[in-house]
């Protein structure tokens, strides 16, 4: 059956897009539950804003003139609380419909998850005294994307209840090529050592802390990667409805048991001269 078992990542920055002004509580609070409602108890994880670099909007552009770096998402929101706030609220408000987690984007410090969470903590204190119903237990996450996130994903499982590792950003950043310039497409590598290290950091860094790990970046929904992906212990992946068919039908054919023990050898010998024969392995391995 085509059909997933969740919504991984559910992007916000389209109620900014297009338009003057910023959305207010009640259109998030609207959207959100609307959203929340039609899935009829299937789990959304909702990323909070996550504007700049490339999702740009009016009267929010990064004085910067390299936005990738600059102040964009959670770093953005953590500046300017007339932007959060009431996205904040709303997701809590909506949550009550449903099953809802809160996934921060870019994170690249542990001072952002507590800045964070005291700013859920507060919300949720307001929202009471008002009177407003709101999930009160709501899991928070959040997208590890950035080389030093990945690098101390273990200090970051602690502190949150899933990760989710957007390998568009996380290969932008780790390999220096800016997504948004065809120029240096051709460098755009998500099997290149490094990347493979990290993933396999972060999926590590989960299991040992034993918190959900997926990963919503394109890589998760290409069938030339999924086997590898399994073969290092991913069991979650998030993609467009697009690839969903193509997979499921990868995903249904392997075996984790053969791919895990072919993808232990291939991360010992990254770069070596049986790289490409061992990578070759996995993939013919579905
Ligand atoms: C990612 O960076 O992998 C990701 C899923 O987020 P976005 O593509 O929206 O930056
Ligand atoms: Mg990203």
């Amino acid at each position: 059956v085509l059909k997933a078992d969740a919504v991984g990542l559910y992007r916000t920055e389209f109620l900014y897009m297009n338009r003057q002004g910023m959305p207010d509580e009640e259109e998030h609070y609207r959207t959100y539950r609307k959203v929340i409602e039609g899935l009829d108890g299937i789990p959304i994880t909702i990323r909070t804003l996550d504007l700049g670099a490339d999702k740009q909007v009016d009267g929010c552009t990064a004085a910067s003139c390299n936005p990738a770096l600059g102040l964009r998402a959670i770093r953005l929101c953590l500046k300017e609380p007339k932007i959060f706030q009431p996205q904040i609220r709303a997701i809590l408000r909506a949550a009550i419909h449903g099953p809802v987690r809160i996934m921060i984007p870019m994170l690249s410090n542990l001072q952002e998850v507590r800045k964070l969470k005291a700013i859920i903590a507060e919300t949720k204190r307001q929202l009471a005294e008002e009177g407003l119903p709101y999930a009160d237990h709501i899991p928070i996450g959040g997208m590890i994307e950035v080389p030093a996130a990945a690098l101390s994903a273990d200090a970051f499982s602690k502190e949150l209840d899933f990760l989710s590792i957007g390998t568009n950003d996380l290969i932008q950043y780790t390999l220096a090529i800016d997504r948004v310039d065809d120029e240096v497409n051709y460098l755009y590598d998500p099997l290149h050592p490094a990347i493979l290290r990290l993933i396999q950091t972060v999926i590590e860094a989960g299991k040992a802390a034993d918190i959900p790990v997926s990963m919503c970046g394109e890589m998760a929904g290409d069938p030339r990667y999924i086997p590898l992906l399994v073969g290092m212990g991913l069991r979650e992946f998030s993609m467009q409805p697009g690839s969903l068919l193509i997979a499921k039908e990868c995903l249904f054919s392997l075996s984790a048991e053969k791919l895990s023990k072919q993808t232990r050898k291939l991360m010992k010998k990254l770069g070596s001269s049986k790289h490409e024969r061992l990578l070759d392995k996995i993939c013919r391995l579905h």
